[in-house]
């Protein structure tokens, strides 16, 4: 039996062959901890040396700014909690995005049960953040702003280079949640004044269970209070043996992804396009986030009288999509990522994301957008 085709690219991705290839040694031959003083230990530190220095000049950054963390969620966990620890003396005010992904927003409301601030702010019917929104919420006692670069629900971009200025300007540290941006859109930590990032490799065609977090080392130099005790690794911020195939898959997929980020940011835009003007042909389709910026490969719709979920079920046998984020999708709340946007629950309820990455086809795509207005027309009809 064929499997569906899968659009799914912003819960995670197929891992690139190239990265596998790139890895298998790492698990065999050179299986080395690379903290040992031998020759096994030497050709370990080696390949984690190489990769932690692709990925610094992937972001314009450091090699010694890398710290390799299990993913994303570790990133913004050690970013917000270790600031928060370190800061607190300065003040006890974080500012973070109503559409921000729950591994930033669940350290900030577990940093409210300790006495902290926490300032959640609205963004645009267009997903975009208001810069003088932003600008006002800035206090005497705010430490942190934390604002995410690609949504992983409606792939909105946020302008990081103005958010960075703003914080630059009122001395506040600025973290932001890049896991959907990585080797998907370019990324300059210092041009866009950025002094925390946190990275995934999994959401760009990497391993799963690796990440890291980018910590600026000057003007400012960022203390951070790790979150895990043990051995001393990466400097003392998050202690645990390095996992070296991971952390070469890392490198190799983000090193990939920069080799081929401007004809897949175009090739992926267009397979988008043109599924967004095939599904709009039908009448009360809505798009959901800014409409040009945003990821490539995104595309969120509300469908009106249909349910997304029922939506995503009668696709199921045709393709792999998401309604609402992988992560709630258990859930039976509507996406507040949407209600942030201002959708109705019925309207969020009514979403569908579709996730569109390297190894989707036009021919897919075209599949896809008739059997989705197959479902969507045969959905409408049982409700009337
Ligand atoms: C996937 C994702 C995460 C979580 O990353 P993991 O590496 O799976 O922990 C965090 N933030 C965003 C925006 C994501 O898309």
């Amino acid at each position: 039996m064929q499997r569906p085709i899968y659009l799914d690219c912003h819960a995670t991705t197929p891992l690139d062959p190239r990265v596998l290839t790139a890895m298998l040694p790492y698990f065999t031959e050179h299986f080395g901890n690379p903290a040992s003083t031998h020759q096994y230990g030497w050709e370990a530190e080696a390949a984690v040396k190489r990769s932690r220095q692709i990925l610094a000049e992937a972001i314009h950054a450091a090699p010694e700014e890398i710290v390799f963390t299990s993913g994303a969620t570790e990133a913004n966990n050690l970013a917000i909690k270790g600031v928060a620890e370190t800061c607190f003396s300065k003040g006890r005010h974080l500012i973070t995005l109503q559409t921000e992904h729950s591994a930033v927003l669940d350290p900030c409301r577990y940093l409210q049960t300790l006495g902290f601030e926490v300032t959640v702010l609205p963004v645009q019917p267009n997903g975009l953040l208001d810069l003088d929104i932003l600008e006002k919420a800035i206090r005497s006692d705010t430490i942190l702003v934390s604002v995410m670069a690609a949504n992983n629900e409606i792939g909105v971009l946020q302008p990081l280079s103005e958010i960075g200025a703003i914080c630059h300007h009122h001395q506040v540290l600025f973290h932001t949640d890049a896991a959907q941006a990585i080797a998907k859109i370019p990324l300059n930590v210092q041009a866009m004044q950025i002094d925390l990032m946190s990275l995934t490799a999994h959401k760009v065609y990497g391993p799963k269970g690796i990440g890291a977090l980018y910590v600026r080392r000057r003007d400012p130099r960022v203390q951070l209070a790790p979150q895990l005790h043990g051995g001393g690794h990466e400097r003392g911020m998050r202690s645990g043996t390095l996992y070296t195939p991971q952390i070469v898959g890392f490198a190799e997929a983000v090193q990939l992804g920069l080799a081929e980020l401007e004809t897949e940011a175009k090739r992926q835009t267009e397979l988008r396009d043109r599924l967004w003007h095939k599904l709009r042909s039908l009448s009360s389709i809505h798009l959901n986030g800014h409409p040009t910026q945003r990821l490539p490969g995104n595309l969120n719709i509300s469908v009106e009288g249909v349910n997304g979920q029922a939506l995503a079920l009668g696709l199921q046998p045709l393709a792999a999509v998401s309604s609402g984020s992988a992560c709630t999708s258990a859930q039976l709340e509507p996406s507040h990522v949407l209600t942030a946007l201002g959708r109705s629950p019925a309207l969020a309820h009514a979403s569908l994301r579709f996730g569109i990455g390297r190894f989707n086809t036009l021919e897919e795509i075209d599949r896809v957008a008739a059997g989705a207005i197959e479902t969507i027309q045969s959905l409408r009809q049982r409700i009337l």
